[in-house]
């Protein structure tokens, strides 16, 4: 998009949810909306800005329009430790409502940073899960976009059962309930669909979600349109609003610095990693994490662990490195590692994800379905193992399994706790994981349908993103924010 350098750049406000997963798509939509020639302030604070400092370094150096703002969090006020900033540090519900109550606190500090900047802010966009920043956009006069990290599908699902209340009267967590005006016939359970922080002591917090999802202006997801346009069209009329689809997000940075620079510090030499990839056979490795937040009992970890063995398949595996604190050493050190030599890598703690699905020698992904992970892996071409632990992770298996058709169920069947730090599901066994990877990475028929499925849809993706509708999107989106402000018209 040209924007004449005498006009004022549009300025978008980007406030995330401090948890990984929610923060690494909105900096790549900061990237996206600076390269479109729009400028943007992105709100995080001092230890989150710390943890992402080689994205923000990466930002710099290739001189985009981005500004990194590090507001101070009050924690010590609302009794939490002091850098006790991000989702995945607090412990407990308690502290989780703590943190809440500290980034509402931001709302000040937001306004008189915003009255400072000789560029006024013309758009808020901001995760559901920021719920306060709808009075700083009302303050302020200008509209707010709602951002909450899911596709349309799940987007659909979430907007109908909470606005709708269908849990409401249901004790039985597992009882499945149709979806009333959802396109086709679809059950859910509660226990496995998104929560709307519904424990007691968060009621407010969940009514204001539901309330400033109603008022905001627009919805903005981290999908493209021709993934799911059934679905795109049905949220888009349910919410009465505009839905712009401006994914796959990460793929606005495709090169092997700004991968490897995504989110946390990375546990493990990117080149050690690539020159491991680059051993091996084209599309032969399967790639195993379950994102940022999930954790893995030890004992999941050990049937993981051998049912890889067993299925002779190469595999890059991430633990994270709390998951290890009980006892993986002693698991490897009776001779897994020594087993697996030749066609396994174990990371530790925080893996390069973006670099290593774009590896040729990548062949299939097991993901937890977080939408991040889903997203990526199919712009990488990845058919996908299903292993939902939360949240709407249940209800992505679903697209991913029953609508796209590219992936194979593992066969989760209970969870057992749900918390912002255990998502425990119930252990699945060695042989469940061994026939599940089998059936992706073999080469029958249906193996070989599900991978040219998948190659279609990473077609389908990096198309959207490179001229297509996500590419319109973007600058429709710029072009929405220029025309309430009406300042002069983009060439
Ligand atoms: N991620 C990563 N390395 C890791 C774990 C996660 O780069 O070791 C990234 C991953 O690429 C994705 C995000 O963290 O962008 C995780 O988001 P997702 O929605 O998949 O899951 P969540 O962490 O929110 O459960």
């Amino acid at each position: 998009m040209n924007i004449r350098d005498d006009t004022p750049k549009p300025h978008f406000v980007l406030v995330p949810f401090m948890a990984q997963g929610h923060t690494i798509p909105m900096i790549d939509m900061a990237h996206l909306l600076a390269k479109h020639g729009a400028m943007v302030s992105f709100i995080t604070t001092p230890a989150n800005a710390k943890r992402i400092e080689s994205t923000i370094d990466r930002a710099r150096e290739l001189n985009l329009p981005i500004h990194f703002v590090a507001l101070k969090l009050r924690c010590a006020e609302v009794g939490l430790p002091d850098g006790c900033e991000n989702v995945d540090k607090v412990l407990g519900k308690e502290q989780v409502k703590r943190l809440i109550d500290a980034y509402s606190m931001l709302h000040e500090p937001l306004v008189s940073y915003l009255h400072e900047q000789r560029n006024p802010p013309s758009c808020i966009i901001s995760d559901l899960c920021q719920p306060w920043t709808g009075d700083v956009a009302r303050e302020l006069g200008i509209p707010r976009l709602m951002f909450n990290g899911f596709c349309a599908f799940s987007s659909l699902c979430r907007y109908i059962i909470h606005q709708e209340k269908i849990f409401e009267n249901i004790s039985d967590d597992n009882k499945l309930i149709a979806l009333p005006g959802f396109p086709h016939y679809l059950e859910v359970s509660k226990a496995k669909s998104p929560g709307n922080f519904n424990s007691p002591g968060f009621e407010q917090f969940s009514s204001k979600i539901l309330d400033e999802e109603r008022r905001a202006d627009g919805a903005v997801t981290n999908s493209f349109y021709e993934l799911e346009p059934l679905y795109h069209e049905a949220y888009q009329k349910k919410i009465g609003k505009k839905v712009w689809s401006l994914g796959p997000m990460f793929l606005c940075s495709t090169d092997m610095n700004t991968m490897a620079a995504r989110g946390d510090k990375s546990s493990v030499d990117g080149k050690h990693c690539l020159q491991w990839l680059d051993c091996m056979k084209p599309g032969s490795v399967l790639y195993v994490s379950f994102g940022s937040m999930a954790r893995t009992v030890l004992s999941q970890i050990e049937e993981i662990a051998l049912g890889l063995e067993a299925s002779r398949k190469p595999f890059l595996w991430v633990i994270k490195s709390d998951d290890t604190a009980f006892g993986i050493e002693k698991l490897l050190d009776e001779g897994f590692e020594e087993r697996i030599r030749d066609r396994g890598l174990i990371v530790q703690g925080w893996a390069p994800q973006a670099m290593i699905l774009s590896h040729p020698s990548l062949g299939g992904f097991m993901t937890h379905c977080g939408w991040n992970s889903t997203i990526e892996g199919i712009s990488c071409g990845m058919p996908m193992i299903t292993w939902p632990h939360c949240a709407e992770q249940f209800l992505n298996e679903k697209l991913i399994v029953d609508v796209l058709k590219v992936g194979v169920p593992v066969g989760v069947q209970n969870i057992i706790a749900r918390t912002m730090q255990a998502h425990e599901v119930s252990i699945v066994k060695r042989d469940k994981i061994e026939q599940a990877v089998l059936q992706l990475m073999g080469e029958d028929t249906d193996a070989e349908k599900r991978r040219m499925r998948a190659r279609e849809l990473k077609k389908q993706a990096r198309e959207s993103i490179d001229g297509g509708s996500s590419y319109n999107n973007v600058r429709d989106i710029i072009g929405y924010v220029m025309a309430k402000e009406m300042r002069p018209k983009v060439q």
